[in-house]
């Protein structure tokens, strides 16, 4: 088969499939990657949330501590019961909220100058403690107790000469003072204050790197999301582009593969190339085998119907009115001798010429031996004797002629009508007739009639 270079548009889908390979691919590993740095960000987001409520607890942690432990003092100073000043020692050697709340602070803010104001914040309530002390110390002198019972810091306290001169009851009543004073007040009101200022800053700072983690987990997970739309939408592309190229053009063309009929040209490149290769050899088959079948059933000297033609006619054609004309060359054996088989062969060229010339295209002329022809007439009966017999005469006054340099020659026909004739018998009938032509003097048309025979 010859190969030619053919021009086919439509998209290829090699090339189409290696790009969504690659689109797939790559927004696979964004997503992999993002999926990987998601759970990096959910933790980080955790660990400042952790650390915004942290944060907010040791806040609470050191103003509850300091107010605890003024509460403590006062109560002991007020009621002289031991249980109170035990608290307060708790609190500040063994509990130690404050102390605990700024290392965990310390974690984040160390360097922070919030956290340097709330150091020294801590410095002055330490001082205060000293205040408080020398009241505790002063309110044991005055309920009469004994200050070796005391925590060491207590005992450790030197009250003034001033004040060791006092009675029991003005010693309670100073130690009170000590602890409920304005001056005691206005100490504990900016310690409190200046840490309260510190610790918001501080935990406005954690609130803030939590919002902000917050805000970048909110967006990775958007980020995650448009992958993943990205991803089916790359899917439904590919399995869009894959039925549109090469499905639905397969299942059409199935069909007519199956029908013996052209594919259409639809679909990927690649199949367009397939189906035009498909459709030029089903062509060049459909065109070899009408040739085949041609040369089959046609003379190749005269071009008309040969015997396999005159046969399949005879018995596939129907032939419920028809006339059957059986023609033979008169005397032909004799135009071969006289003017050589070529010469013959001419006026067997002409014969059909000009017989096809006086009968009409839709009529059937057949050769079925050497100088035998059969000619079809459909939808004539005997009606038509007349015309059929000025034919033949007519054809054998123009084949006498002998003016194209072509031996003068004549035909004899024997003519039958059918109605529902059944293949051959037709044909008898007709050769009936050509023997009585024939019997009768050549050159000449006989009809077959039922009463002669
Ligand atoms: P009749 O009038 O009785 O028909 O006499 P005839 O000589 O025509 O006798 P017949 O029909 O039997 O002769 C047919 C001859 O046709 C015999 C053969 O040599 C010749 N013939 C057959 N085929 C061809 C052909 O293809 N070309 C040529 N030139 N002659 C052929
Ligand atoms: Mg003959």
């Amino acid at each position: 088969m010859e190969k030619t270079d053919m021009k086919v548009k439509g998209i290829p889908i090699r090339k189409l499939n290696y790009i969504m390979a690659a689109i797939t691919l790559i927004v696979s590993i964004v997503l992999l990657i993002v999926s990987y740095n998601t759970i990096a960000v959910y933790d980080n987001l955790n660990e400042k949330t952790e650390m915004f409520m942290e944060g907010q607890k040791s806040a609470t942690d050191m103003q509850d501590a300091s107010d605890y432990l003024t509460e403590q003092i006062r109560c002991f100073v007020q009621s002289g019961e031991k249980g109170y000043l035990d608290a307060y020692f708790y609190e500040s050697d063994i509990t130690k909220r404050r102390e605990k709340a700024l290392e965990k602070l310390a974690v984040t803010f160390k360097e922070s100058p919030e956290y340097q104001d709330l150091e020294k914040a801590k410095e002055q309530s330490m001082i205060l403690m000293e205040t408080e002390y020398y009241a505790a110390r002063l309110a044991i002198e005055g309920f009469g107790y004994d200050v070796t019972t005391y925590p060491q810091a207590i005992q450790d306290v030197v009250l003034s000469n001033e004040d060791l001169a006092l009675t029991s009851d003005e010693m309670k009543t100073k130690s009170r003072m000590l602890v409920f004073d304005d001056n005691y007040h206005n100490q504990k009101d900016i310690i409190s204050s200046k840490t309260q200022e510190c610790l918001n800053k501080l935990v406005n700072k954690l609130e803030e790197q939590q919002t902000n983690a917050s805000k970048k987990f909110d967006t990775i997970i958007k980020v995650q999301q448009g992958l993943i739309i990205a991803l089916i939408t790359i899917v439904l592309i590919i399995v869009v582009l894959t039925t549109v190229q090469v499905i639905r053009p397969l299942i059409k063309a199935i069909p007519n593969i199956r029908d013996d009929k052209p594919i259409p040209i639809s679909g990927s490149e690649e199949f367009r190339y397939l189906a035009n290769t498909y459709n030029r050899i089903y062509e060049e088959n459909k065109n070899q085998k009408e040739e085949l079948a041609y040369e089959a059933s046609h003379d190749q000297l005269t071009g008309v119907f040969n015997r396999k033609g005159f046969e399949d006619i005879l018995n596939h054609v129907s032939h419920s009115k028809v006339a059957l004309l059986l023609i033979d060359i008169d005397k032909f054996k004799r135009i071969n001798d006289t003017y050589g088989h070529t010469e013959g062969d001419k006026v067997l060229m002409k014969m059909t010429k000009v017989v096809a010339k006086y009968f009409r295209s839709s009529d059937t002329l057949c050769r079925i031996g050497g100088d035998e022809f059969v000619m079809f007439i459909n939808g004539i009966g005997e009606e038509s004797s007349v015309i059929i017999e000025k034919k033949i005469r007519d054809i054998n006054v123009e084949l006498q002629k002998g003016e194209d340099e072509i031996a003068p020659a004549s035909i004899s026909v024997g003519v039958a009508f059918g109605d529902n004739e059944e293949g051959m018998r037709i044909y008898k009938k007709a050769d009936i007739a050509l023997y009585q032509a024939k019997e009768n003097g050549r050159c000449a048309c006989a009809f077959y009639k039922e009463e002669n025979n």
